[in-house]
């Protein structure tokens, strides 16, 4: 059993004056692992303060310091990178594979920084005017269950190049997680006060920093509804706000496609992190006229996915994080099936075998129609929805048709005709004939998927205000 009972503060592990006890549960067994002591918003409180005392000396740091600073927290964070893996899978029932890919992403975070920063000038001049770039102050860092350390390194090492303090609101539902990193960023020896880590929940802690004048921005990760509430809190202190939000992705098949590539792409990206992730393909579109020969190839690509013990190599699909998740899906299985889609493969329950987690059968349904619940709303677990489309214009404004805008998916045998439909998407990254990935271009969503953009140059920017000076000429 994992006591968690200490908050991040100062550069010190210290007494939460909050006394509310979670508990913390292993997805796959349902069984408690651990209780956290949750912050309160006298903790916020201290843990801004301490952020707020440590912006001036932060703020003028040079660019060589911010490196030292971002060195030695990447070299902090590798040795650890098992302990963060472990504690990844057994709290979020991420399956090993995936739980390694994720923390991949955290552990590139530190050493990205460094190659934006090292490239950055945080002056530049236009004709005689000096434009410098400055830190915005404290960030707020608010971030999910679904790739806890993941998020919380890609934000703070931003924070930290860009000169910024930070308070972070990890999950109540990640604490363990939250554990490992916390000691393992510790042992970089940041100034006291250059981030803060406050466990607790979203209404509290997290409503405290959206709202706080003494927090300049926050960084979000989660969902589209929390976004907005965020949005709102910060309304009156005008705070900046970078917020990633939900999906509802569309994965373009086009009519030359190849199948054999095409479905395992397809089922991979929609499955995508059990399910669990804002840039999964749940909306899968299929040329009509290759419809019948598709449904077989994807029933049975769906049906061999494994599902099952997330400590064991060779499953694919985990567990749901938590029950409610788990009857959330359930309970967008059965609108699917209410609302007339076909059931492919899956369905509601759990699949044999697998009783005591909180596991999902991998689903699939056909005969879908956009203006269905399940292909509008986000459902974060593994349920997909062929949706058939008749011309290319029509996949384009069926993959369109949606209040998010995170990412899409096209598949062809010709790419370029592959990267005309993707300027036609309005989605903030495209992938053609793969799940590629590039840490220092801009993510982000369209629409209702977020505002701003983090990762590379644009991450950066995103925690920094341009001063102009005038009055000095260039030649000076
Ligand atoms: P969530 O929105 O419920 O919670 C996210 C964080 O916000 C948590 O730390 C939570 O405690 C906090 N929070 C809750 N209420 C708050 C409030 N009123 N004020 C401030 N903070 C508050 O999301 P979740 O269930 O943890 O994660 C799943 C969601 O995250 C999905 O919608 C998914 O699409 C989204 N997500 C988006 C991205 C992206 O990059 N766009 C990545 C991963 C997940």
């Amino acid at each position: 059993m994992r006591i968690i009972d200490k908050l991040y503060i100062d550069g010190a592990f210290v007494e939460p004056h909050g006394s509310e006890l979670f508990n913390l549960v292993n997805p796959a067994t349902g069984q408690v692992i651990g209780k956290v002591t949750l912050g309160d918003r006298e903790d916020t409180l201290r843990a801004i303060a301490a952020a707020k005392r440590a912006l001036p000396a932060m703020s003028r740091t040079t660019k060589v310091e911010r490196i030292d600073m971002l060195r030695r927290l990447d070299a902090a964070l590798t040795p650890q990178l098992e302990a963060i893996n472990a504690a990844t899978t057994e709290e979020y029932g991420a399956p090993v594979m995936i739980a390694g890919r994720l923390n991949g992403y955290a552990m590139g975070a530190f050493k990205n920084a460094i190659e934006v920063l090292e490239a950055y000038d945080f002056s530049r001049w236009i004709n005689d005017a000096e434009v410098v770039m400055q830190p915005l102050g404290v960030v707020g860092i608010i971030t999910p269950w679904n790739s806890s350390t993941g998020f919380i390194c890609g934000k703070l090492a931003m924070a930290i190049a860009a000169g910024c303090t930070a308070v972070i609101k990890p999950s109540e539902m990640s604490a363990i997680q939250t554990q490992v990193l916390a000691e393992a960023l510790h042992e970089a020896g940041l100034p006291p006060g250059a981030f803060n880590i406050v466990n607790g929940r979203g209404e509290v802690v997290g409503a405290e920093l959206s709202a706080n004048p003494d927090i300049a921005k926050i960084s979000f990760t989660g969902s589209t509804a929390v976004g907005k509430a965020i949005l709102k809190a910060g309304a009156d202190t005008l705070k900046r706000v970078t917020l990633e939000l939900g999906g509802k992705s569309p994965t373009v098949i086009l009519d030359d496609a190849d199948f054999a590539q095409a479905v395992p792409l397809a089922v991979m990206a929609g499955f995508a992190n059990s399910g669990q992730a804002c840039i999964a393909g749940t909306r899968i579109l299929v040329p009509q006229a290759r419809l019948a020969e598709f449904l077989p190839l994807i029933k049975a690509a769906v049906e061999a996915v494994k599902v099952g013990d997330p400590r064991d190599p060779q499953t694919q699909v985990g567990p749901m994080v938590s029950v409610k998740q788990w009857e959330r899906v359930q309970g967008y299985i059965r609108k699917g099936i209410e609302g007339g889609a076909t059931l492919l493969a899956g369905g509601e329950g759990r699949p044999d075998g697998l009783e005591g987690g909180y596991f999902v059968k991998p689903t699939i349904f056909a005969d879908v129609t956009n203006d269905m619940t399940i292909a509008r709303e986000e459902i974060f677990g593994p349920v997909l929805s062929v949706i058939a489309y008749r011309t290319e214009a029509e996949a384009i404004e069926i993959a369109n048709d949606t209040l998010y805008g995170l990412q899409a998916y096209v598949i062809s045998a010709d790419a370029e005709r592959a990267r005309a439909v993707a300027s036609q998407l309005m989605a903030g990254r495209v992938l053609i004939n793969g799940l590629h990935h590039e840490p220092l271009a801009p993510f982000g969503g369209f629409k209702q998927s977020g505002l701003g953009r983090e990762m590379g140059v644009f991450g950066l920017e995103a925690h920094l205000e341009p001063k102009t000076v005038l009055g000095r000429s260039r030649a000076a």
